[in-house]
């Protein structure tokens, strides 16, 4: 019944890349008071990337603080929020000292390169080959597990703790976990399916960790304090807010980002896809109720878990590393713009990229090509050149990568994909989703509201007490206001510019120190 369901309330704990926020959403999936801090972002070295580990708590309780205020003075009751549900940046990996809660280091982010030579090491180890079929990943700079015996390697503190047996590791949402329910208790130290995934820890069919994967890393079960892998939706496994104004508020939702879009998106039927553009940009396609390991360069992940009777559901993923940030990168370390969103006045300034192809690879490059040692290439400048062609190079990289992923999962589904649904940051420039329709050839098709990961979130914690039992009923919720767009050039203009990039990849290899 909609009039009832404007009376309850679920609130999401998006725990992004690049910033923190807290909605509150009635039941109609309308969101009705929030709040947003950007994160400060580290690169201490060229390839480091870290976040303060109190900032990421205490960011996340100030938007809970100020977004529950501005609900309230809206007339509405703290008491109708139901429930609470977060989703966060994933693989961004943790540490701290098991008795006394103090982080060991800076959080070390997804989009983290230190760990390079390290891979490479890794690659050689024996066993390197199988893990792919375990847990669907494979060997990169990207997953927690390398980061974390980075920390091991290198830091005298995490080391010490190991030793001693005192080492807790967490993604984001374990961390969050932890704090939002007063720390130190059992059942403040989990994590979800859909984030356990990302660590390389996670056997993908079991849901459980898995020795081999741990024997692999030369990592010991009893030193090490890992968090409990539960369902994503679930009334009783993520504890309550222990204080502030939602004190006493369930916690009963925990969805991965990328997972999160796809529950927002309501890709719940195989053969759905949805691609987020947000710091990286992530496309993942719904598989069913059994994994599919990648012959084409993509991941295999949880989905999500709505946990009880119901199995978890997989999905194949095309990780791209950089996306938003690249547009981040034209404002903050070229000058080019002062806001993101004037990127794209910027990139229409031109007709065309002019013969300029920029492969964003400040990360290597991810999916579907996993090419560690490739760094951000910029090909086919002429005196011709501006600002412009640069600007649209950017937008463009993360479309061919796009198309390039959409290409390895028809091989790998079998099934070309009939249209895409988008979300994310960089999704509102018009000129970039135009362009993408254009390098795909499908239509581009995106919702009125954008926050769909915060409504992923809602929905597994709204999903864990009732609010929602069936999918179904979720059905008209974000639907009025969409746009499409439609392809608009020929395909073979479009395979024409998408060979041309292809060959840019080629030529951005082997540039590692
Ligand atoms: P995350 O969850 O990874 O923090 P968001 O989905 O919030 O990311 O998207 C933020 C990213 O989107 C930033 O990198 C920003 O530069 C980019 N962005 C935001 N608005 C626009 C826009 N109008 N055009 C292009 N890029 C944008």
């Amino acid at each position: 019944d909609k009039d009832l369901l404007q009376n309850v309330f679920i609130g999401a704990i998006d725990a992004g890349t690049t910033s923190s926020r807290f909605l509150i959403l009635d039941g109609a999936g309308t969101p009705v008071a929030q709040h947003q801090i950007e994160l400060d972002q580290s690169y201490p070295r060229p390839g480091w990337h870290e976040h303060d580990p109190q900032q990421l708590i205490d960011s996340v309780r100030e938007c809970m603080e100020k977004a529950t205020a501005d609900f309230t003075s809206k007339g509405h009751d703290v008491s109708d929020i139901r429930a609470i549900g977060i989703t966060n940046q994933r693989e961004t990996t943790l540490v701290w000292d098991t008795e006394t809660g103090e982080p060991l280091h800076p959080a070390i982010a997804w989009p983290d390169t230190r760990t390079q030579a390290l891979v490479r090491e890794l690659k050689e180890r024996e066993g390197a080959d199988e893990l792919r079929e375990l847990c669907g990943l494979p060997l990169s700079t990207y997953p927690s597990a390398v980061k974390l015996v980075w920390l091991l390697r290198n830091v005298d503190a995490v080391r010490e703790a190991y030793e001693a047996g005192r080492l807790s590791f967490g993604t984001v949402d374990t961390w969050l976990l932890y704090h939002l329910n007063g720390g130190l208790e059992e059942k403040s130290n989990v994590t979800d399916a859909t984030n356990a995934s990302r660590t390389m820890f996670m056997n993908l069919h079991t849901l459980e960790y898995d020795d081999k994967l741990l024997d692999f890393f030369n990592l010991d079960r009893n030193k090490l304090r890992l968090p409990k892998i539960v369902p994503s939706s679930s009334p009783d496994a993520f504890g309550k807010v222990s204080e502030g104004s939602l004190r006493g508020v369930r916690i009963t939702g925990c969805l991965g980002d990328q997972s999160a879009a796809m529950v927002g998106q309501k890709a719940f039927t195989p053969g759905s896809a949805k691609n987020t553009y947000g710091t990286g940009c992530f496309l993942l396609y719904n598989v069913g109720e059994e994994p599919v390991i990648s012959k084409h360069g993509l991941l295999a992940t949880v989905a999500y878990h709505f946990g009880r009777d119901k199995k978890p559901v997989y999905a194949l993923e095309g990780s791209i590393a950089v996306a938003g940030s690249g547009v981040k990168f034209l404002m903050n370390n070229l000058g080019f713009v002062e806001q993101s969103h004037e990127i794209t006045d910027l990139a229409a300034t031109v007709e065309d990229n002019g013969g300029c192809v920029f492969v964003t690879a400040f990360s290597g490059l991810f999916a579907p090509y996993w090419i560690d040692d490739a760094k951000g290439t910029i090909f086919g400048i002429t005196q011709h050149t501006t600002q412009g062609h640069i600007a649209r190079a950017t937008l463009e990289a993360t479309c061919f990568q796009t198309k390039a992923i959409l290409d390895a999962m028809a091989k790998d589904s079998g099934q070309p994909l009939a249209e895409l649904a988008v979300d994310g940051g960089m999704s509102a420039s018009d000129l970039c989703m135009q362009t993408q329709a254009d390098i795909i050839n499908i239509p581009v098709v995106r919702p009125a509201m954008r926050e769909t990961t915060s409504l992923g979130a809602a929905f597994a914690a709204g999903f864990a007490v009732g609010i929602w039992k069936e999918f179904h009923e979720l059905e008209s919720i974000n639907q009025k206001g969409r746009t499409v767009f439609e392809p608009d050039i020929s395909e073979k203009k479009s395979a024409k510019m998408f060979k041309k990039w292809s060959k840019a990849v080629e030529m951005c290899r082997g540039w590692s120190d």
